[in-house]
C-alpha cells in the first residue's frame, strides 16, 4: 500500500476520540480529538520527562488549563496521568464503556514516529512486529525513535486493549524515485547502512496537499505542487499527482533549507576543514550545525523568525542578512523542486513561518516571478484568508497559504486503521 493510497480521503472511521502522542526525548506532546471534525477535547505537553521535575500541562477545551508536577517522570507515569484526565472530561468512564463506543469514547492512540526507514510506506496498526521494526530503524533517528517507542509501550502498559497506530514522518516520501533519494556515495553505504535521502514532515505534506487540492477545487491526482513546510524545522517537497517525488531533507532533518537553529546544506568538506582548523570533533560539529546555526547562527539574535524579523526591521544587519539567506535558499529550493514535477500548478506555504510570515512569503514570491508567480500583496497580508488560501494574482501558477494539522492527520489515520482492524477481527 502506498502512502497516497492510505490517505483515507472521506473515511475517518467510527465516531469517537483519538489520543495523539508525540513522544520526544524529554517532552511528550498530546491531543485528544475527534478525527471526523478535528475538534479538540484535551491537549497539552509534559516537559522534563525522565526527571523528577516532570511537569504536565493539560488544556481542557475551551480554556481550562491545569499544570501538574509528576514525582515520577517516566513515560508510563506521564501517559497514566494523561489518561487519568479522560474520565474527568466526561468519557472513558465505566458507563461510557458499558454503553459501547459513543462519540466521547477513546477508540485508539496515534503516535508520531519520526523514522520508518524503507520499511514503512504508510501508517500501520502497532503490533509486536511493528515495534521490532521501529526499534530496528532506531539507528536512523537515535534520539527520536526510542522516545516514540517509549510512548507506544507506555500506552500499551496502561491500556493493553487500546489499538495503537504509528504514523511516520518519512513514509510519505517513500514514493521518491532513486534519482531523488540516492546520494552519489559508495553503494555499500546505502546497502549496508541505509545512507539515502528519506525526507521528513511527510504527515504535514499529506494533510496540506489534500487540503490544497480541496481549496483549488481540483483532484489531487492531477496536481503538481511544491509545498514549503516552514516551522522550527523547514523543508520543501515536490508532490506530483498526490505522491512525493522529491524533498530537501535527507538522511537526517539537517539537510536542505536554513532553519531556526539548523544550518541546512553546507559543504560536506566543512567537517574535515574545521576538524583541522578549529580542532572540533564530529560530535561538536554536528551539535553546532543542529543547535547554533540557521537563523540563530546567522543573526546572532534568535532562532525565532518573529524576533529575527523585528530585529531586522530595527536595522540590525546580521538579522537582515539572516532573512536574505533564508529567503534566497528557500526560493532556490522551490525552483529546484519543479524539475521533478515538469509543470507547476501551485506553491503552498505552511507551518509557523509559512502560515504567518507575510514578509518571508513576499520575499520568496518576488524571487520566483520567472515561474509565473506574482504576489497579491493584499491577500498575502491577510494570509490568504477570504481567498481560499490564494496569495497570488491571476496567472499560470497559484501561490497559497494552507494551515497544516499533523495531529488531525494522525487522528484520521488512527481512526481509519483501528476501524479496519476491528472489521478484520470480526470477519469470519
Ligand atoms: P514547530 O516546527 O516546532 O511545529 P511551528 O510550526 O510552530 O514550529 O513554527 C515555529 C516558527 O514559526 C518560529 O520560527 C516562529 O517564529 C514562526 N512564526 C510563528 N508566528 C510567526 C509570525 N507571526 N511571523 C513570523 N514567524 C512566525
Amino acid at each position: 500500500m502506498t502512502a497516497t493510497a492510505e490517505s483515507g480521503r472521506g473515511s475517518s472511521g467510527p465516531a469517537g476520540l483519538v489520543l495523539v502522542l508525540n513522544s520526544g526525548s524529554s517532552s511528550v506532546k498530546f491531543a485528544v480529538l475527534a478525527p471526523a471534525s478535528g475538534k479538540r477535547v484535551l491537549a497539552g505537553m509534559a516537559e522534563k520527562v525522565g526527571t523528577p521535575g516532570t511537569e504536565l500541562r493539560v488544556r481542557r477545551y475551551p480554556d481550562h488549563v491545569v499544570t501538574e508536577r509528576l514525582p515520577e517522570g517516566t513515560y508510563r507515569a506521564v501517559i497514566s496521568q494523561i489518561l487519568g484526565h479522560l474520565p474527568e472530561a466526561g468519557f472513558g468512564t465505566a458507563e461510557a464503556s458499558a454503553s459501547g463506543p459513543g462519540p466521547a469514547h477513546l477508540i485508539g492512540a496515534g503516535h508520531r514516529v519520526v523514522h520508518g526507514g524503507e520499511r514503512f510506506t504508510a501508517s500501520v496498526l502497532v503490533d509486536n512486529e511493528v515495534i521490532a521494526a521501529i526499534r530496528a530503524s532506531s539507528h536512523l533517528a537515535p534520539l527520536h525513535n526510542p522516545a516514540n517507542l517509549a510512548g507506544i509501550e507506555a500506552v500499551r502498559a496502561a491500556r493493553p486493549d487500546l489499538p495503537q497506530v504509528a504514523v511516520f514522518d518519512t513514509a510519505f516520501h517513500q514514493t521518491m524515485p532513486p534519482r531523488a533519494f540516492r546520494y552519489a556515495v559508495p553503494e555499500e553505504w546505502y546497502t549496508r547502512y541505509g545512507v539515502r535521502r528519506y525526507g521528513f514532515h511527510g504527515t504535514s505534506y499529506r494533510f496540506v496537499s489534500e487540503r490544497a487540492a480541496a481549496l483549488l477545487g481540483r483532484p489531487l491526482a492531477e496536481l503538481r505542487l511544491v509545498l514549503a513546510h516552514l516551522g522550527n524545522g523547514c523543508s520543501v517537497a515536490a508532490v506530483r499527482d498526490g505522491a512525493s517525488v522529491d524533498t530537501t531533507m535527507g538522511l537526517t532533518p539537517l539537510e536542505g533549507l536554513v532553519m531556526g537553529t539548523r544550518s541546512g546544506d553546507v559543504d560536506p568538506g566543512l567537517f574535515a576543514f574545521l576538524a583541522d582548523q578549529a580542532g572540533l570533533t564530529i560530535d561538536e560539529l554536528n551539535t553546532t550545525l543542529y543547535t547554533s546555526s540557521g537563523l540563530r547562527g546567522l543573526s546572532g539574535v534568535s532562532n525565532d523568525m518573529r524576533t529575527v524579523e523585528a530585529t531586522a526591521a530595527e536595522g540590525n544587519e546580521r538579522a537582515q542578512l539572516a532573512l536574505e539567506v533564508f529567503a534566497h535558499r528557500l526560493a532556490k529550493a522551490i525552483a529546484g523542486m519543479v524539475v521533478g514535477l515538469e509543470r507547476l500548478d501551485a506553491v503552498v506555504f505552511t507551518a509557523g513561518i509559512g502560515e504567518n510570515s507575510a514578509f518571508i512569503r513576499s520575499q520568496v514570491l518576488s524571487r520566483l516571478g520567472f515561474l509565473g508567480l506574482t504576489e497579491d500583496a493584499e491577500a498575502n497580508a491577510r494570509h490568504g484568508r477570504g481567498t481560499r488560501g490564494r496569495i497570488s494574482l491571476d496567472g499560470p501558477v497559484v501561490a497559497m497559504v494552507v494551515p497544516t494539522d499533523e495531529e488531525l492527520m494522525i487522528a484520521r489515520d488512527t481512526a481509519r486503521l483501528t476501524a479496519a482492524g476491528a472489521r478484520l477481527r470480526s470477519a469470519p
